[in-house]
Parts: C-alpha cells; structure tokens; sequence
C-alpha cells in the first residue's frame, strides 16, 4: 500500500509513532498529483516546495520532541476560494487570476499553524457558483470514476483531489451544496457544517447568508479531525458561533438505537435516477434494523427552496461582487472613462455564470422588484427553516439524497442553466435553513459510479451526523471507494476525452 493512499487518521498515527516522516507522506502524494492530476485536473495551483518545507519543519520539531497537532505533517488541499497569504487565491476567476491574498482565511491559517503541509489550491466552479465546476475560467476538473463525466461543484477539484489520492483531506466551501453534491459525486464524505461554525473570515464571499467552508475526507472519523481545527469562533466574522466546539472524534462508535430517523419524502421526485431512490430506501432499512425509529418527512417547501435559493443567492452575490471593479482587486482593464474602465474590467474579467447571477441579483434588488423577488424569497426562507424546526421535534435525524442522479457528462448541462440549479435540488433547503448535513458514501450505481446519502441534524448537532456516517461505514463491507484509474494508468489519460 502505497502512502497517499491511507487515510488522514492512519497517517496521522504513523507520524506520531515515527513510522514515517511528514517529507515521506508528502512525497507520496506530490508523485501520485503528478501521476494524476494533468489528467484530472484537480488543482489551479500546486505548492510541493512549501508543501515539503512544512513536512520538513514538523519533521525536525518531531526529533526535538515537540509538543505537535494531531494533524500535524498531514497534508491537505485547499479550495482556490479559501484567502492564503502570498499564496495565488483565483476563485477560478479572471478576474482574480493573478490575485495574492496579504492575509490568511481563519482555516487557513489553522490549517498552517497544526503543521498541516498545503498541497495546493483546488479548482472550482468561478466564484462557486456552479454544480459541475465546468464554470472554472481555467479548465474543467474530471470524475476519477469516469472522466467523460464531472466531479460535481463547485468544490469539484477538492472532492477530486481526495477521491483520487492526490490529498487525505481537503477544505471547500458549500453555499447551497458545493461539498455535499461534489462528495457524493466522487464516493467521498463532505459535511457543511452548522452556518457559522467555521470561520468565513477570508473566504472570499459568494452569498454571506449562506456560505460555509467544510471537509472533504475519506470517511466521517477523518473529518471530525479537520473540524476539530477549523471549527469555533472567530471575532473576525460577526455570524460566527460563540460556545466552545466539542472533540468531534469522541463518541463516534456507531449507535443507532432510538435514533428517530425522518426519511425525505420529495412531492414529485422527477428527474430523480431510480437507483438512487432506492438507495435512500436501503439505508434507512438498515438503520431500522439497526435500532432506529424510521419514518418519513415531507419537506412540502423544498420545492420552493430551489426558487428562494437561486434569488437570495444571486442577490447577495451581485452586491458582494460589486468590489470587483478594477480598482483594488484584480484584473483590471483600460478605458477610457471609468465607466468603460469599470464595464470592460467585469466584461472580460467575469465569466457567464457570474454575469447571469450578477443580473438576477441586480434585478432582484431593484426599486419595485425588491419585495416581489427578493423579500418573497426571505419569506420563504423564514417558511423553510420552521418546516425543519417542525421536523426536528419529530426527528433527530433527516435521510435523503445527496444529489438526484450520479455524475452527469462534462457538457451536458452547461448549457441548459436550469438543467444544473436542479441539480442541487437536495442540498439547498439545508443551506437555507442554516443547519448541518452531510454527505456519505451510499453505493454504487449500476453504472459503477457512487451515490452519496446526505444526513442533515439541528444546528451544532455535527457529532450525530458523524456517528451515523460512521453506522453506514461499519455496513459498507469491502467494496472498493477508491476509483481505478486504470484509464490513466494505461496511458490513455489525454485522449480517452
Ligand atoms: N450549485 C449551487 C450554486 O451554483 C451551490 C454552489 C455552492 O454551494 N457554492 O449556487
């Protein structure tokens, strides 16, 4: 077995008893980027020499016997809208393309203060904003299940980098989904956590409201070692929780008796594959034999969710990108007035995702649309977040799917916007209500790609979601969550698309 391919915890281990180096573990997986990633295409900015500094500093600090992080020499790749000081942060933009943060995102800089040597910056859909991560201004990132399909978005690069070995564990970012539907896309866990549990301190702003940076990992123990770092107040972002964070890999051991489990029942479950209906039927089978009270939940407004969310968000993100112009970030281009100065630098700079959102959120916000659109979406919102109030006295627990379909085909929603928002038809309405969810690997599809089951919990209930990953573990049996990759393997990696 090769080093990239353990998980975060193994190496973590294998550090602290000096099995191996932090330099070794860094190697391993700067040769498996190497072997892989032209092909995938994962990462918008690779770092191996200060990836092999770091290791060699936690190394030397380990000979001396100092006191380290658990995390402490394990690698990690970062999404590429996550600030890193003197580190390029694109948001896979023009715009930025060239951009240099002065400062570190608060998980970044936790991530550099546990020894945790940076791989590099993952690709995304530009400005997050996308479920393919098709949108990236760069190139498209590839599933390591079948590369004529996408890995999901917008933290496509970083469910990638996991699922194909290049990184144990990756940080991302989910406003309505972009970790849970890139995770179960590529067979791997991603949690959002509770809105405001992690820092947004430098993670650079889509729609406030909404966005949260999580994990991408192999499986759920690995994640509570990320959250236990990033996770916990920051007085540098006004929405972030006070309260202290408990040890999320404690009380893990998977237990599901009395479990009161609402199963998500969709009023029309249309462009949902049959594959993965069952899946979610399966796994709540499991969990009542296991113990658990299972029965069903319908959420009536997550039809309304999709709409609520493609205005709220659009609308935030037309304000926060308003900074762009030229001036202080960033491309800029020449004009000459400031008008044109300002209309060519966003013309050129953004790409067609981010106009189209820039344009709903302008519109929404106008005078005499304002409480049409924008003011009906919050409304609904409120809606939303009591329906799961109301869920939660019944439930302690909500299963469903982490997306409707497994992997679609590089191209083959690009073009049809509406086609793609559906896609995120399972993750939105837990965004909204600002409470945690997570996606766990489920299954396989007959297609022999993996389908992802998304647990959602009350507010700071991240434990529950964690020992119930934890329950479908145990039953996952032996079956392989590692792609083959045999088609670069054999060589065939530039042309096989
Ligand atoms: N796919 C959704 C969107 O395009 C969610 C993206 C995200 O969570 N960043 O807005």
């Amino acid at each position: 077995m090769q080093l990239y391919e353990h998980t975060a915890a193994e190496l973590s281990r294998m550090l602290q008893s000096r099995e191996v180096s932090s330099v070794e573990v860094v190697r391993s997986f700067l040769e498996r980027i190497d072997q892989v990633d032209s092909y995938l295409k994962a990462f918008i900015t690779q770092t191996p020499v200060t990836a092999l500094d770091t290791a060699g500093e936690i190394d030397s600090g380990r000979m001396r016997g100092e006191n380290l992080h658990p995390l402490a020499g394990v690698p990690v790749a970062i999404k590429d809208n996550i600030s890193t000081m003197d580190l390029r942060t694109t948001c896979a933009s023009r715009i930025l393309e060239n951009y240099i943060p002065p400062f570190d995102a608060t998980a970044a800089a936790a991530v550099k203060r546990a020894g945790m040597p940076i791989l590099g910056k993952t690709n995304l859909d530009e400005f997050a904003m996308g479920s393919s991560t098709e949108n990236s201004a760069f190139f498209p990132t590839r599933n390591p299940w079948d590369p004529q399909r996408v890995p999901g978005g917008s933290s496509g690069g970083s469910a990638v980098a996991v699922a194909a070995g290049m990184a144990p564990l990756a940080l991302g970012s989910d406003t309505g989904g972009s970790i849970r539907q890139p995770a179960s896309l590529c067979g791997v866990t991603g949690l959002r956590p509770t809105y405001g549990r992690v820092s947004r301190y430098g993670l650079v702003a889509f729609a406030s409201s909404l966005d949260q940076i999580g994990t991408v990992s192999l499986n759920a123990f690995d994640c509570a070692l990320l959250l236990n770092l990033v996770a916990g107040h920051d007085p540098l972002d006004s929405t972030s929780l006070p309260g202290a964070v408990p040890d999320y890999t404690a009380g893990l051991e998977p237990g599901t008796k009395g479990l009161r489990v609402g199963v998500i029942s969709y009023s029309s479950t249309e462009g949902f594959d049959p594959e993965v209906t069952e899946t979610v039927q399966k796994a709540a089978a499991l969990l009542e034999e296991h113990g658990a009270e299972v029965g069903e939940v319908s959420l009536s407004l997550t039809d309304y969710g999709l709409s609520a969310y493609y205005l709220i968000a659009p609308s935030e993100a037309s304000s926060n990108l308003g900074r762009y112009d030229g001036i202080r970030y960033g491309y800029s281009a020449a004009g000459d007035n400031i008008e044109t100065m300002f209309s060519r630098t966003r013309g050129e700079g953004f790409g067609p995702e981010v106009k189209r959102r820039v344009m709903i959120g302008t519109y929404a916000l106008s005078a005499g649309y304002y409480d049409a659109y924008y003011l009906k979406a919050m409304q609904v919102r409120t809606l939303i977040r009591r329906e799961y109030e109301k869920a939660f006295k019944k439930f302690d627990l909500l299963l469903g799917a982490a997306s409707p379909t497994p992997a679609f085909k590089i191209g083959e929603k690009i073009g049809d916007p509406l086609q793609m928002y559906l896609s995120d038809v399972c993750n939105i309405t837990d965004s909204l209500a600002g409470v945690p969810s997570l996606a766990v690997p489920g299954g396989f599809h007959s297609s022999g790609l993996p389908l992802g089951l998304q647990l959602t919990a009350r507010p700071l209930q991240e434990q529950l979601l964690l020992k119930t990953a934890r329950f479908f573990e145990a039953y996952r049996g032996q079956v392989s969550l590692r792609p083959g990759l045999e088609f670069i393997e054999k060589g065939g990696g530039s042309s096989a698309v």
